[in-house]
C-alpha cells in the first residue's frame, strides 16, 4: 500500500494545488515519525530543515509545561520576561563579537523583514536616508512576506507579486560548481564576490542600504557554499561602499552545518544576523534579529525601531528556545553535526560514483544537497519533464524516508535533493538514511530511465 495517494484531500490547511495526499501525522519521537496507519517515517529533512534537536525531547516539552504552568503571554510593552532576557543573553555568546542585541520574532520571514527594516532605520539614524536597495542573490530564499520576498531569488513565488513589490536588485549565487572555464575556485570566488561590487557601482553607492546573502545556501540553491575567497571579499567590498552585510541564518544558524553559524566557517563578520527554524526546532514558532550596540543604539536615538510583532519575545516561544539551547550544549549537538555530516557526505559521495546522473554533492555539517545532472563533465540538467526532483521524494517517502527537493540552481534550471536530519542522529541511522537513498536512487534509475 503505497503511503502516498493522488489528490484531492477533503478540506486542507494548505492552499497549494495538491499533487499527492500525505498520510495524517501522529506521533514522532527522536528522528522518527508515525503516521496514524502505524508507518514510520525517517525525518531526514527534519521538517524543513527546523526540528534540529529531533522530536519529542522530553527536557524542551517539560520546559515548556513548567513556563505554560506561570505565564505563556505577557506583552512586550507591559512586561519583560526572563526566558526571553536569558535567551537573549546566553544567545549573543553564540554571535560574532560586539552582536549583543537580539530582537525576537516568530519565523525566519518575520527575522530577515527585521533586519530589512532596522538596516532602513539605522541608516536614516546616521544621516545616510538615500540607502534604500538591498541587493540579493539569485537563486535564494528569504521568506514568503513582500519585503522578504522582494529580495528572493525565486521567479516562481516573487513572479505573481512583482506588481506589489519594490523591484530589488540581485547578483549571481556563487554556483562555481558549474562554471567550465579555466579559473581556479578560489579565483572563481572573488569574481563571483566582485559581481556585488558591480551592482553596487550599477545601481549607485550612496542608494545601497544593504547586501543580503545564506553564508550557506538554503532550499533554493541546494545547500550551496563559495568558494573560501568569497567570503573576505564580499565583506571587503561592502567596507568599501558603506553597504550593510546581513546573513540570513534561518537554515544555516543555531549548529545545522556543523558550527553554530553557518558563516562561522570562515570567520564572518556580519552586520545583522537573522535566525529562526532550528531557533526553536519546531518546538515553538520563534526566531530572532541580532545587531549589535553600535547599530542599535543611533536607532534607539532616533526615536526606537518603528516596527514589531504581537507575538514576539513571548515567553514560552522563548522557554521552548532556551530549552533547545541546553541541549545543544548538553549534547553538543553542533558537534554531532559536523561529525555526522562528514559521514553521511562520504555516503551521498560514494552514492554519486555509483549514480551516473548525480553530479554534484554539497554543503556542510548536516545541511547537505545532492545535484541531479544528465552528464557529470557538462553539468546539464535533467530534462525538466523527467521530474527528478519531484519523484525522488515521492519514492523515497513511500520507502520511509523524507528528503527535501527543488528545481532551481544557477541560471538554468536543475534538480536537487537535500538530506538535513536532526543533529541528535548516530552514525547507525546514517547508514541506515543511506541504504534507503541507495534503494531510492536505484527505483529512480529505472523508472526514469537514468
Ligand atoms: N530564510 C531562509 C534562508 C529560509 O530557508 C526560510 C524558510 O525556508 C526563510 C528565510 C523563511 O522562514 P519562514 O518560513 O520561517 O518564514
Amino acid at each position: 500500500m503505497p503511503k502516498i495517494t493522488p489528490a484531492p484531500r477533503a478540506a486542507s490547511h494548505l492552499f497549494y494545488q495538491s499533487r499527492l495526499r500525505r498520510p495524517l501525522v501522529d506521533r514522532a519521537e527522536g528522528i522518527y515519525l508515525w503516521d496514524q496507519a502505524g508507518n514510520r517515517y525517517i525525518d531526514g529533512s527534519s521538517g524543513a530543515m527546523v526540528v534540529n534537536i529531533g522530536h519529542g525531547n522530553r527536557h524542551v516539552i517539560e520546559t515548556m509545561k513548567k513556563q505554560l504552568d506561570k505565564v505563556t503571554f505577557a506583552y512586550r510593552l507591559h512586561f519583560e520576561n526572563e526566558p526571553a532576557e536569558d535567551l537573549a543573553r546566553r544567545i549573543s555568546t553564540y554571535m560574532p563579537a560586539g552582536m549583543d542585541k537580539v530582537f525576537f520574532v516568530s519565523g525566519g520571514s518575520e527575522a530577515v523583514e527585521s533586519c530589512l527594516k532596522f538596516a532602513r532605520q539605522y541608516a536614516l539614524a546616521i544621516g545616510q536616508s538615500r540607502r534604500w536597495k538591498v541587493i540579493s542573490r539569485f537563486p535564494s530564499y528569504h521568506g514568503g512576506t513582500l519585503g522578504a520576498l522582494a529580495v528572493t531569488g525565486y521567479a516562481a513565488l516573487t513572479d505573481p507579486f512583482r506588481p506589489m513589490m519594490k523591484e530589488m536588485p540581485s547578483i549571481p549565487a556563487p554556483t562555481a560548481y558549474l562554471d567550465r572555464d579555466n579559473f581556479s575556485m578560489e579565483e572563481r570566488g572573488l569574481r563571483y564576490a566582485d559581481k556585488l561590487e558591480e551592482a553596487i557601482l550599477a545601481e549607485g553607492p550612496e542608494e545601497v542600504l544593504a547586501f543580503i546573502m545564506e553564508p550557506i545556501g538554503g532550499a533554493s540553491t541546494g545547500a550551496l557554499v563559495a568558494p573560501d575567497s568569497y567570503y573576505s571579499r564580499v565583506r571587503e567590498i561592502c567596507d568599501r561602499y558603506g553597504v550593510l552585510l546581513i546573513h540570513d541564518e534561518v537554515m544555516s544558524g543555531v549548529g545545522r552545518t556543523g558550527k553554530f553559524l553557518g558563516g562561522d566557517h570562515w570567520n564572518c563578520r556580519p552586520d545583522l544576523i537573522a535566525l529562526s527554524k532550528g531557533f526553536g526546532s519546531g518546538y515553538s514558532p520563534l526566531g530572532a534579529m541580532v545587531a549589535p550596540s553600535r547599530m542599535v543604539q543611533p536607532v534607539l536615538d532616533h526615536g526606537g525601531f518603528q516596527h514589531g510583532y504581537t507575538y514576539a519575545g513571548n515567553p514560552l516561544a522563548c522557554a521552548a528556545g532556551g530549552a533547545v539551547l541546553d541541549e545543544i550544549e548538553r549534547h553538543d549537538l553542533v558537534g554531532n553535526a559536523a561529525a555526522m555530516g562528514e559521514l553521511l557526505k562520504a555516503e551521498l559521495v560514494a552514492l554519486a560514483a555509483r549514480y551516473p546522473f548525480i553530479g554534484d554533492v554539497r554543503g556542510k555539517g548536516l545541511l547537505l544537497a545532492a545535484e541531479f545532472v544528465s552528464d557529470k563533465s557538462t553539468m546539464r540538467p535533467l530534462p525538466k519533464e523527467k521530474n527528478a526532483f519531484q519523484r525522488v521524494v515521492d519514492i523515497a517517502y513511500d520507502k520511509g524516508l523524507i528528503i527535501y527537493s527543488r528545481r532551481t540552481r544557477g541560471g538554468v534550471e536543475g534538480d536537487h535533493f537535500l538530506v538535513c536530519p536532526p543533529m541528535i542522529i548516530t552514525r547507525d541511522e546514517i547508514v541506515e538514511i543511506a541504504n534507503m537513498l541507495d534503494d531510492t536512487l536505484r527505483q529512480l534509475a529505472s523508472e526514469l530511465d537514468l
